[in-house]
């Protein structure tokens, strides 16, 4: 017999329209398919006269959450509302009326997620977030069961579209990432503040979620490290180029002797990788582990259609685990009381290698004077080159890309360089990611 679904569909935007018009559009095929039927139950929204003719006469379309919350006949919220309020305490009233849950919002679980996850279990019911993650692209599933053998080691990923538009565009044009971004904002890409996009927020949302999931650890946003591509100079994008890099915003999360780390910030690629081939709003996600070694999961990261392919995907899951014992169905992430519990790496420890842009004059000693804090400082060079001819009035720019290095040793060695007379302006640090 088919398992049934009933849903209580919580916004009916982007994802929430896409949501209903593919299960729509392919209802026969994902019963066919699946043995399962989902049916919308009813349909919340803050102006329901907008969305009442888009949805099916029989279907209720109200403006209280609280109408699904107590419809004794949904069995499963999906919630596409997006931010804090009232989508927390819509999805935990939920929970504890024994209800399954499917989210696309990263924010919230990256930011309660703990909370949500504990009470759901508590609940013996599932909190499925897919489309949190990279829009279409089956990360979560993929990171949790396709490599559930696998000690993970890392993972890599452009996981916004809008940052990735954006940094495409200055390298392809050259120009500033003010006027892209002001582009990327007539086109769509961006939100009219683009805020969480561009200043990394939104990336250390998903790669929380995902180191969460490859390293069974609670969320805790207070240990990212973020950097966004808002001071990004087109020229650091020109100089990398021409060093056979990309830059890219990537979340990053890695396991090392010294804990896990996560951390977002525009990184230097070698232009040879596939990740620094992904362009425009397109999202790709790097895994290493110890014996899948390296996969590339690459598609759409955002879009009404390709997130509520993962919504489905989700409810597909839900439908098929239903009946089975909850220490049975897709892990949730680490729930802990103590969100500190595990071994975090200081950003001070984590080792990687370095860009570094070095306005400089253009004077005898200056070289050896930089090359002599960056050895004394346990740092070594592998390229050093200056990228413009030297004038009197401008002085000369150094461009110094470092060996794999202490990111406490780099930014002591800059403290000292930035000391120096001979130093005209604020040196530029990017990290560069082998990917190896
Ligand atoms: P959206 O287009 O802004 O739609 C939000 C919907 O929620 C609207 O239908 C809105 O109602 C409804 N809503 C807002 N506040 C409400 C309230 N208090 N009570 C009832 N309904 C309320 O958002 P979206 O782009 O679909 O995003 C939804 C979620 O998916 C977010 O968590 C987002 O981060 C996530 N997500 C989006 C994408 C994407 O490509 N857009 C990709 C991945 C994940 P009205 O229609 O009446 O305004």
């Amino acid at each position: 017999m088919a398992t049934s679904l009933k849903l209580g569909l919580a916004g009916f935007g982007n994802v929430g329209k896409g949501t209903y018009d593919v299960l729509k559009r392919n209802k026969n095929l994902i019963a066919d398919r699946t043995g399962t039927d989902i049916e919308v139950k009813r349909v919340v929204v803050r102006n329901p006269q907008r969305v009442r003719p888009l949805v099916d006469a029989d279907i209720p379309v109200t403006s209280d959450w609280r109408d699904i919350v107590n419809d004794p006949e949904v069995n499963v919220v999906v919630e596409l509302i997006g931010g804090i309020e009232p989508a927390k305490t819509l999805i935990l009233e939920s929970i504890a009326k024994g209800k399954h849950v499917v989210t696309a919002n990263k924010a919230l679980l990256a930011e309660c997620g703990n909370e949500i996850f504990e009470a759901a279990q508590k609940a013996g019911v599932n909190v499925a977030f897919e489309a949190a993650v990279a829009g279409s692209i089956p990360i979560v599933k993929s990171v949790r069961e396709g490599l559930a053998a696998d000690d993970i080691e890392w993972i890599a990923g452009i996981i916004n579209g809008t940052c990735n538009f954006i940094l495409s565009t200055m390298r392809d044009t050259g120009r500033t990432f003010s006027d892209v971004l002001e582009e990327a904002q007539k086109l769509g890409y961006a939100e009219a503040d683009p805020t969480f996009d561009i200043e990394g927020i939104d990336t250390a949302h998903k790669i929380m979620l995902l180191s969460a999931i490859a390293f069974g650890i609670p969320v805790n946003m207070d240990k990212v490290h973020i950097e966004g591509i808002s001071k990004l100079d087109p020229k650091d994008i020109k100089y990398a180029e021409e060093l056979g890099y990309r830059i890219k915003l990537l979340g990053i999360t890695k396991k090392s002797d010294k804990g896990i780390e996560v951390r977002v910030h525009p990184s230097l690629v070698p232009n040879k990788k596939l990740l620094a081939n992904v362009e425009g709003a397109m999202n790709a996600v790097v895994v290493k582990a110890d014996a899948a070694e390296s996969s590339l999961y690459y598609g759409k990261g955002a879009g009404g259609e390709p997130t509520a392919s993962a919504v489905i995907a989700d409810l597909v899951d839900i439908a098929r685990t239903a009946e089975v014992h909850a220490s049975q169905r897709p892990k949730m992430p680490t729930v802990s009381a103590d969100k500190n519990v595990n071994h975090w790496t200081d950003f001070g420890d984590i080792v990687t290698s370095y860009y570094l842009r070095i306005p400089v004059e253009d004077k005898p000693g200056v070289l050896a004077d930089i090359t002599r804090i960056i050895a004394d400082n346990g740092v070594s060079i592998e390229q050093m080159i200056q990228k413009e001819a030297p004038t009197k009035e401008k002085g000369t720019e150094v461009i110094l890309l470092s060996h794999s290095a202490k990111e406490a040793d780099i930014q002591r060695a800059i403290r000292t360089m930035q000391a120096l007379a001979s130093v005209r302006g604020p040196i530029v640090l990017l990290r560069m990611e082998e990917l190896n």
